[in-house]
């Protein structure tokens, strides 16, 4: 294992130019080519001069209003162009930015902001007043994006000051909050050598701003010099996404691997426009790749790997088709890092075979703010190779020094992009008076078709209802959390260590069937009953028949939304999707859009009505 800073497979030092703070790195493209693009959404474009411009007005604005260097301050925004500028002008107010999502559960919010010890909370007015988060709170003027900046003094942050503090599910209950430096994005994002990115691209940005790929998406951009194109809506569907990238003519977008598997499996129009695919936070499926690959052959696909706490990518690989042929590696180190196939005490297992992945090298997180003890269990320092974290991922060196992904060594998982510790929704669940103990499971039917089980035992007293379970966990977990199917169960099934049995749990899954029909399904009704069952493959025969309660996610929801509109010719929002979520509920919600768009065939519409 090479520890002498000798460039070889395992190793890749830190690159050129790619020291300094963000900031920096914009303020330099806009001097260069301030009329350049810079940002754009539905209804602004920034050009390089113009973002620079506001968001140091906005910064000036900011320290007007009390925030110093060092203070983390909380962000509230939807995702839009303005949400850039922000990013940006707490920076330059010398803050440490603490995304927050506007889905989240207000309590959510509230735990993450304490924990991140920020001061203050600014963002979107009206988002603002819905959240009534506790402590100061300061509402953005829409004028920032018009005011001229110029001359307005600003703090360049250090290269290795935290630029976010981004939170990720904590195996104790709380989620843990990662504080990532400038430098560490910088070096990520700036020149890369895992993709193809120039002045003339443009990244689509339509992750969660609390999710670190959003990181890529924003920064990857502004430190080239191309243009960030910000897709507005909230949940976007497949076809909002589809109409984003064609709208927008974007070049290259990051997609979890759940996503672009859906993507993949629909051939979509999407890969049609886009030059670079980056995928990651899951196994790339061999087959969904090779699919995509074949039938866009122009493709860069880009696999990438990595934990929030080296930021965002610790390796990549370029996918091809050879590739394809088995598992598809996950590459190589970026720049700025390193890694190391270690066993249990820290030592390194021989060449080929199986150990955890250990990362150092400059890009790792300074830690998880405020919690000292798991930052000292994850980031540790190794005698010969310094500081490293810890990923508990397993993993295996190819001959030709590229690694293979082979899963955790502990409980934590992936679904539909999240990355969840079942030790977080338990500790939920167990605050719950009714709850004597509680253990959760994944269980997967197919590939991406994941689903959270949690097997409650009750405390003595009347059995809770599994959904009323449900409903307040949602008033303090993040959707992606919530569990699939509630179960009770009078005890927890032990290995003979002594641990729950995870294993044995899966084998107790009892799903709600589809039951008997209790009327017969109309003509509408029976064409949604029939997308739905295609997607969530079991069958659906009642009018009252609830996606959610039949296993649906948000992930299939994508699908069926898309299956809507190709099959029916409706599209549905998402929001709408999941406002009714049953059989009758979309299929007056179909009805309703059909005759929309057909407004002559509603009896007295006015007959030359265009609809478009
Ligand atoms: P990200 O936002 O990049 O997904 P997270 O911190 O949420 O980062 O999750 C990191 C974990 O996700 C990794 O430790 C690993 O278990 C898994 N992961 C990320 N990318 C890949 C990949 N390309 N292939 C397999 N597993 C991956």
């Amino acid at each position: 294992m090479p520890t002498d800073g000798t460039p070889s497979p395992l190793h890749n030092p830190p690159g050129g130019p790619a020291t300094g703070g963000l900031p920096a790195l914009v303020a330099a493209h806009a001097a260069r080519t301030p009329h350049a693009l810079a940002v754009a959404d539905a209804d602004t474009t920034l050009t390089y001069a113009q973002l620079v411009s506001s968001a140091r007005a906005l910064a000036g604005h900011l320290r007007g209003h009390g925030v110093r260097q060092g203070d983390s301050v909380a962000l509230l925004m939807p995702r839009c162009a303005r949400t850039v500028v922000a990013q940006l002008a707490l920076w330059w107010a010398g803050a440490v930015c603490v995304p927050l999502d506007p889905a989240h559960p207000r309590s959510r919010s509230e735990a993450l902001t304490a924990d991140a010890g920020a001061t203050l909370t600014v963002g979107d007015g009206k988002l603002l007043e819905s959240a009534a988060l506790p402590g100061t709170t300061l509402a953005l003027p829409d004028d920032a994006m018009v005011e001229n900046g110029d001359g307005c003094p600003t703090a360049e942050p250090a290269p290795d000051a935290a630029a976010f503090i981004m939170f990720t599910s904590g195996s104790t209950g709380r989620p843990k909050g990662v504080a990532v430096p400038h430098h560490a994005i910088a070096e990520l994002v700036t020149d890369p050598a895992y993709l193809t990115i120039g002045p003339r691209d443009r990244l689509l940005f339509h992750s969660p701003m609390t999710f670190d790929a959003s990181t890529f998406e924003i920064w990857a951009a502004l430190a080239n010099g191309a243009a960030v194109v910000v897709c507005t809506t909230e949940r976007p569907s497949l076809e909002d996404l589809a109409r984003d990238v064609e709208h927008h003519g974007v070049t290259v977008a990051f997609f979890t691997t759940a996503l672009f598997h859906q993507l993949a499996a629909r051939r979509s129009r999407i890969f049609s426009v886009l030059r670079t695919v980056v995928v990651g936070g899951e196994a790339l499926s061999a087959q969904h790749a090779r699919e995509v690959l074949r039938a866009f052959p122009w493709l860069e696909l880009v696999n990438g790997y990595g934990p929030t706490e080296a930021t965002t990518f610790t390796t990549a690989h370029r996918v091809t088709d050879t590739d394809c042929e088995g598992q598809v590696p996950i590459g190589r180190p970026v720049a700025g890092a390193t890694v190391h196939l270690l066993d249990d005490a820290g030592r390194p297992v021989p060449d080929g075979e199986r150990g955890e992945l250990w990362i150092g090298g400059c890009r790792l997180a300074h830690g998880y703010t405020g919690r000292s003890r798991p930052t000292g269990e994850a980031f540790v320092h190794h005698p010969e190779l310094g500081r490293l974290y810890r990923t508990g991922d397993l993993v295996s060196l190819r001959p030709d020094g590229s690694l293979d992904f082979h899963g955790r060594t502990d409980d934590q998982f992936k679904i539909r992009g999240f990355r969840i510790e079942p030790a977080e929704i338990e500790h939920a669940l167990r605050e719950q008076p009714e709850v004597a103990d509680a253990a959760v499971t994944v269980h997967r039917r197919t590939h991406d078709d994941a689903r959270l089980t949690a097997f409650v035992v009750a405390a003595p007293g009347p059995v809770p209802r599994p959904a009323t379970l449900r409903e307040r966990l949602a008033a303090v977990l993040p959707a992606a959390l919530l569990p699939d199917h509630v179960q009770i169960v009078d005890a927890l099934p032990l290995t003979p260590s002594g641990k729950v049995d995870r294993r044995a749990l899966t084998d107790l899954v009892t799903e709600d069937g589809p039951g008997t029909p209790a009327e017969p399904l109309g003509p509408l009704q029976q064409a949604v009953a029939e997308i739905w069952s295609r997607s969530l493959g079991c069958e659906v025969a009642r009018p009252e028949d609830d996606f959610i309660a039949l296993g649906g996610h948000s992930l299939l929801a994508l699908a069926v939304a898309d299956d809507l509109r190709e099959d029916l010719g409706v599209e549905l929002t998402l929001a709408d999707f999941f406002a009714v979520p049953t059989v009758a509920g979309h299929a007056a919600l179909v009805e309703r859009a059909l005759l929309a768009a057909h407004s002559d065939l509603r009896p007295g519409a006015p007959e030359d009505t265009d609809v478009h």
